[in-house]
């Protein structure tokens, strides 16, 4: 077992170690680590919504009337009439026929990609795709291209020497989670139809945070005919926990069954579906909670852009500072924490090489003064 200790040197060495904190209260903009209050500027929890008294009540209420556990898979006995509300829910939202639940956003990507594609077939990703899309290509099969970041005519030059492929899948983020920035979803559909390819598009960061009704980017650009499968998480905006896929019945049906990470996996607790349709409901309720969020974003860009950081532009509540060498974003990051604000240094293979970076996520529950306080410690930071 010697590799691994020398692994784990060598990852130590080059700055890339990672260790796990400890929360000890809930996840809201203020979070206690060690006894210790810390501003959070690291949560995908943007709306506040996953310890918002309404889904809180509606857990409590779930866990009273259908115990915790669901025992079994989907298939067997695990399907209770909370997964079924919740993926009616799902599908009416995102303007879908039918929808399909996970555990994970994560095993969604890997059951979805590797069922609608297989070896003789060409699945065509984003470089800066998640971690989870990239999977199921693999586990797919499927001979596997990756466009550089964004880029049409690379994606074009892919399809160009396509022909001989009957079936094509292209999976993209609509908020690149790392970045920020949203892919062109027009012109991905525009060269799609073009070579004849199915299309999937990731909502993770954009359901609940974009859209006028919080669909995300798809209803952003008015794409959901076109777009033949949306997936996302309801554990980001949606503040609770699982994965999803939408789109045609024969879609969902043929996921039901044969997706692996749907079928071979015990079905999420009744009360966590509870928390999703209470977090869904409330974002379609209440459009002032989107708003909020975006009030504090369009504040603290403005904000940092008359600041000598080197941000990326982003175009939503992800705002990534670069700071190149793993090591400096570490130091910065480290900085920040010593004042009592935490923000993650994200460094490869999460993100490439020398592109290290600090990444803030900005919630809809964060103060002016909860801002304002980053913004400084920031500008005390600059010159690491
Ligand atoms: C977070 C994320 C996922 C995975 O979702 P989980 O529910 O956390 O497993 C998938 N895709 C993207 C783009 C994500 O950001």
């Amino acid at each position: 077992m010697k590799y691994i200790s020398d692994e784990l040197n060598r990852i130590k060495q080059s700055g890339l170690y990672r260790e796990l904190k400890v929360v000890d209260n809930s996840q809201g903009t203020h979070i206690e680590i060690n006894g210790k209050m810390f501003l959070s500027f690291c949560s995908n929890n943007y709306l506040g919504l996953a310890n918002n008294p309404t889904v809180i009540k509606a857990v409590k209420d779930a866990v009273e009337e259908y115990g915790w556990g669901a025992g079994a898979s989907r298939l067997v006995s695990g399907n209770m009439k909370l997964h079924e509300l919740l993926e009616d829910e799902i599908s009416r939202f995102k303007g879908k026929e039918a929808a399909l639940v996970f555990p994970t956003g994560y095993m969604a990507n890997l059951g979805a990609i590797s069922t609608m594609v297989a070896g003789g077939d060409l699945v065509i990703c984003d470089k800066l795709n998640h971690a989870s899309i990239i999977d199921g290509c693999r586990l797919s099969g499927a001979d596997f291209r990756v466009y550089a970041h964004c880029n049409m005519e690379k994606l074009e030059n892919i399809f160009r020497k396509s022909a001989k492929y009957n079936r094509k899948l292209i999976v993209t983020d609509s908020v690149f989670s790392m970045d920020g920035d949203l892919a062109p979803l027009p012109d991905i559909i525009n060269i799609a139809e073009k070579y004849k390819a199915m299309v999937m598009v990731d909502e993770a960061h954009a359901t609940g945070v974009f859209g006028e009704s919080g669909r995300g980017v798809v209803e952003h650009f008015d794409l959901n005919k076109e777009v033949d499968i949306v997936m996302g998480t309801l554990s980001k905006a949606i503040g609770s926990l699982g994965g999803y896929v939408t789109g045609e019945i024969d879609l969902i049906n043929y996921l039901r069954n044969k997706a692996r990470s749907f079928m071979y996996t015990t079905a999420l607790p009744p009360a966590v579906c509870a928390a999703s349709l209470a977090g869904l409901r409330l974002i379609q309720k209440d459009q002032s909670i989107r708003e909020s969020l975006w009030h504090n974003v369009h504040y603290i860009k403005d904000k940092l852009r008359s600041m000598d950081l080197n941000m990326i532009s982003s175009e939503s509540p992800i705002i990534p500072i670069l700071a190149g060498d793993a090591q400096r974003a570490v130091d910065m990051s480290t900085a920040l924490f010593k004042s009592g604000i935490l923000v993650p240094a994200i460094r490869p293979p999460t993100v490439p090489a020398n592109s290290s970076r600090l990444r803030m996520t900005v919630m809809s529950t964060h103060t002016k003064e909860d801002i304002d306080r980053l913004l400084d410690a920031l500008s005390d930071i600059k010159g690491l």
